[in-house]
């Protein structure tokens, strides 16, 4: 017997979603459905879906950062994920796959069109064995700043840090997007699922422990007053 695939359908638009999941199980898919992106995590986390449709702009968090957040925090490099999106700006979808989509389909699509590549990924996702260096992740680089996330090492300029499970998880997400400028909110997302609950005051406490492990060098984070923080590897 033939294992059911169950693939996750991300879109805050009810029709849609509903289209999506029309045809989807119409080919004998199970599906599962996330209106925005602290569902889509949830979700991802707790029922493991065999592959996930992405929308790219929902409500709250946004697609780009569900896709982050599985990829970089997570390293859930095996879960196939398709942007099914209607910005066709060509930054966006190049961001989309350089943060690990597998594919992008712009809106509208065809639906006969969108099934195809559901299956296609699959079957090729399910040919790759797994191999070990398939499944590690890559090295952050950032300045003097090297994260290995497959053996949950930092170093700076060569020199190990010791951090915390919550304080790795964050020095990552913020040193993979250089200059980008963080939310509290968008961290707590990102390093959520680690050692306990995180509040934004417990970003505040360990961005100041961050910044005291790296010494003279910690002013490499930034605080964006009235916005979050950012990693800054140009001085
Ligand atoms: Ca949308």
């Amino acid at each position: 017997m033939i294992e059911e695939k169950t693939i996750l359908v991300v879109e805050d638009e009810p029709d849609i979603q509903e289209l999506i999941r029309y045809h989807l199980e119409k080919e004998g898919f199970s599906t599962l459905a996330a209106s925005e992106g602290h569902e889509a995590l949830r979700m991802i986390e707790r029922e493991h879906p065999d592959l996930v449709l992405l929308d790219l702009m929902l409500p709250g968090v946004s697609g780009i950062e569900v896709l982050k957040t599985v990829r970089f925090m997570w390293h859930k490099r095996e879960l196939p994920i398709i942007i099914v999106s209607a910005r066709t700006d060509e930054s966006d979808i190049i961001t989309g796959l350089e943060l690990g989509a597998d594919n992008y389909l712009p809106k509208p699509f065809s639906p006969k069109v969108l099934v195809a590549n559901v299956k296609a990924l699959l079957r090729r996702t399910a040919s790759v064995l797994p191999a070990e260096d398939a499944a590690r992740p890559a090295l952050i680089e950032a300045g003097e700043l090297t994260i290995d996330p497959d053996r949950h090492e930092a170093f700076w300029e060569k020199e190990q840090l010791s951090l915390t499970a919550s304080e790795f998880s964050l020095l990552s997400l913020l040193a993979s997007s250089p200059g980008r400028v963080y939310t509290r909110g968008q961290l707590i997302t990102g390093i959520r699922g680690n050692d306990y609950p995180v509040t934004e005051r417990s970003i505040d406490v360990q961005i100041a422990s961050l910044r005291r492990k790296l010494g003279d060098s910690g002013t490499v984070i930034k605080t964006v007053w009235g916005i979050g923080y950012s990693f800054q590897d140009k001085q």
